[in-house]
């Protein structure tokens, strides 16, 4: 991509405490509002994240062995910062994403919720004990850090899945290399900067930022023993592959399409409120966003396109930093090339025979010419086999799908590749608990359009949409980052002193 030589901001990396500007290749980073540069990222050498590898690999030690209530507090502070500079975050996260200043404040506070779970560290890693495992025999778990671990994130939660991923690394007692997407990376250089202005030591956690050539520097380097990802489906499955095939432990979460079933016995209007916000919050960029709505009847399908067009119509389309008039409701996509694969959906969409009800193509935004603004866009008569079905769309697009029952409903949803989140809209308690047991999804919503999990449960899909066993952040992060070690223990006295056992020990 080309440099625009009138933009002299560069953002660089954090290696052992020190932004480090290595500016032999740099990608420039829009203001999808504007369409203009608005910086330069450095994209780094093999020779840069081996230097941040090293850092974090030299951090280890110190860190491993401070205490977890002294890490621990590292993270209470870490949170007092982030509220303090909350709106200083999310200006960088809508200046570079898009979305809307609410929005990257919501993201910015779940964000904040990982950081406070960290910092229940010593509880957390308190591990178990058994004494009298055997006569005088005592036998204890430890959860013992990996070492230097990384995580690799996508574009659309900016600020919030860096910290799904490193807070728990390291109040783990591991170090940590972040190379944060290079779409949007400023929010996570700034947190992990205030990191260490909470008193994480330099080293513990370095930000790299780059592309395919910092990735495989991660992914191919012995000294990195885990490797958290969050993206797209194609590169977690390569990430996790590649990650496997060089001995790392990997967790890849990848893409969605998520389905909502709306059931005859719903509540229509709060259905149609909560698909508005699921289908259209974030411009549809977000891996829980619902893009498909499974009516079950023709009813259900009438009457929630009725309350959809009639929200749509009210719908505000603009840049995420307007506030007068209580701000707006959807900012542009990302960048061009996502803003034509989009509009490239719902042409194919048109073609492959949906009924499109309402075209956000053509909408243009006053003064803002040059974003990448696309209006909300609704699909009747969606079908499997179509690609606004079956593949990923990330922008705001939401289809509908009929269907005649609630097995059959579920029918589409289990045999999709993807099992991110679903949710269903009833007043009907069996069948909640029904469609809960039986769909092959990792997060359920009932009368919930978002279901994306507290930070003291873990974030995972299932199917095509998760690489590797252990969720993100949560419990699960607790056992990603950590190692198991058990020990069995007895001090031999004269009461228990036994002779030579030639047969495996048992507990008789
Ligand atoms: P992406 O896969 O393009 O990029 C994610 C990360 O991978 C970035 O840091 C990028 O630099 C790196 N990357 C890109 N191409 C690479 C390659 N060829 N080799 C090595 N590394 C590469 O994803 P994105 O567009 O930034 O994010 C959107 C995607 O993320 C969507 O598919 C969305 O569903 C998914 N997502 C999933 C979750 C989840 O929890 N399951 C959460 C958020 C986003």
């Amino acid at each position: 991509m080309q440099h625009d030589k009138n933009v002299t901001r560069t953002i660089g990396h954090l290696i052992d405490g020190q932004i480090v500007n290595d500016t032999a290749r740099t990608q420039p980073v829009f203001n999808p509002a504007t369409g203009q540069v608005s910086a330069h990222v450095a994209l780094a050498s093999v020779a840069t994240v081996e230097a941040a590898i090293a850092s974090a690999e030299k951090a280890y030690p110190a860190w491993r062995d401070t205490p977890p209530l002294k890490r621990a507090r590292v993270m209470s502070k870490l949170k007092v910062l982030l509220e303090q500079r909350a709106d200083e975050i999310v200006q960088l996260i809508t200046a570079e994403h898009g979305k809307v200043l609410g929005d990257a404040m919501g993201e910015l506070q779940r964000g904040i919720e990982n950081v406070e779970y960290a910092s229940y560290a010593p509880e957390l890693l308190k591990g178990e004990h058994s004494r009298n495992a055997g006569p005088g025999i005592d036998s204890w778990s430890e959860f013992q850090p990996l070492g230097v671990t990384a995580g690799i994130t996508p574009f659309n939660f900016p600020a919030m899945v860096p910290l799904w991923m490193w807070p728990m690394a390291v109040v783990c007692g591991n170090s940590f290399v972040l190379k944060p997407s290079e779409r949007d990376p400023s929010s996570a250089l700034l947190i992990a900067q205030l990191a260490q202005e909470a008193g994480l030591p330099p080293g513990v956690l370095n930000v790299v930022n780059g592309d395919k050539e910092a990735v495989d520097t991660l992914l191919h380097d012995p000294r990195v023993k885990a490797v958290s990802f969050v993206g797209s489906t194609p590169i977690a499955e390569y990430i996790y592959s590649e990650g496997a095939k060089h001995g790392q432990r990997v967790q890849a979460l990848g893409g969605a399409k998520n389905h909502a079933v709306v059931m005859p016995d719903a509540d229509i209007a709060n259905a149609v409120s909560a698909m508005m916000g699921a289908a259209y919050g974030s411009c549809g960029e977000r891996c829980m966003a619902v893009p498909l709505i499974v009516a079950v009847g023709d009813e259900v399908a009438d009457k929630m396109i009725d309350g959809l067009k009639t929200e749509i119509a009210k719908m505000k389309v603009g840049p995420g930093t307007q506030t007068d008039n209580g701000g707006n409701d959807m900012g542009p996509l990302v960048t061009k090339p996502h803003f034509e694969k989009v509009k490239a959906y719902v042409d194919a969409g048109v073609a492959e025979g949906a009924t499109l009800l309402v075209d956000g193509r053509g909408l243009k935004v006053k003064g803002h010419e040059d974003g990448y603004f696309l209006g909300p866009c609704l699909f009747d008569h969606v079908k499997p086999g179509m690609s606004i079905y079956q593949e990923e769309i990330f922008g705001p697009v939401l289809g509908i799908v009929r269907v005649k029952t609630l097995e059959e409903a579920m029918k589409l949803i289990n045999d999709h590749e993807y099992g991110n989140g679903t949710c269903i809209f009833t007043r009907d308690g069996e069948a909640a608990r029904y469609f809960s047991d039986h769909i092959l999804v990792g997060m359920v919503g009932i009368n919930v359009p978002l279901p994306v999990p507290v930070a003291y449960h873990s974030f995972g899909g299932w199917k095509r949409s998760l690489f590797g066993d252990l969720h993100a952040y949560g419990p699960d992060a607790v056992r990603f980052y950590t190692k198991r070690k058990t020990i069995t223990q007895r001090w031999p006295s004269a009461g228990v002193r036994e002779g030579a056992m030639f047969s495996f020990p048992s507990s008789r």
